[in-house]
């Protein structure tokens, strides 16, 4: 795996102050991508033991809620195994600090993957120009969920997702979220 940062005391990207961990290597070319130079899986740095220990040393901190995947795309066919096997360790490690993850793939598409015993919450679906609000809570197009990832395994139907939040602030959360139409617009990096 390779990434290209790795953010502290972020409050932007999930519930408290977390570290962030931004991977190399997205396929889905959404339109004015605010992160396209991490498109690229060869891009980056090569995440090695050092890049391991410097996240390490921020969720040894008890004010750091927890660690957010995010890039890039975790969720990119070169990132999977590294990715499940880093959230393994923290969650071995750090059983009390919740992991989040952006993915542009939809929550249908991957919730049966080993790593999701390991996801906290993920915000899912690829970020549509055409449903932007700056406003939205911990997303960046309206189609994208919020979504509590063990609840949501532990239904009779854990295909329709539970959501962790609502749109904004303040906002009840709604109980079922089903995908909304969206356009498909994956390219191969
Ligand atoms: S999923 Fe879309 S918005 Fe996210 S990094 Fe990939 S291209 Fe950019």
């Amino acid at each position: 795996m390779r990434y290209h940062n790795i953010t502290k005391d972020d409050m932007l990207n999930g519930d408290g102050l977390r570290v962030v961990l931004w991977v190399a290597g997205c396929n889905h070319c959404c339109k004015e991508c605010q992160n396209p130079i991490t498109w690229d899986p060869d891009g980056g740095l090569y995440f090695d033991d050092a890049a391991k220990q410097e996240i390490f040393e921020q969720l040894d901190k008890d004010y750091i809620s927890g660690i957010t995947f995010s890039g890039g795309d975790p969720m990119h066919p070169a990132n999977r195994p590294a990715v499940k096997a880093l959230m393994e360790e923290i969650k071995q490690k750090y059983p009390d600090k919740t992991i989040w993850m952006y993915t542009g793939d939809s929550w249908e598409d991957i919730w049966q993957l080993p790593m999701m015993q390991y996801i906290d919450v993920i915000v899912d679906g690829e970020f549509i120009l055409s449903q932007r609000d700056p406003k939205l809570l911990w997303k960046g197009s309206m189609n994208q969920r919020v979504i509590k990832v063990q609840e949501s395994l532990k239904q009779e139907h854990p295909e329709i997702p539970v959501l962790h939040c609502g749109n904004y602030w303040g906002d009840p959360v709604e109980t079922v979220q089903t995908l909304q139409d969206a356009p498909v617009s994956s390219c191969i990096m």
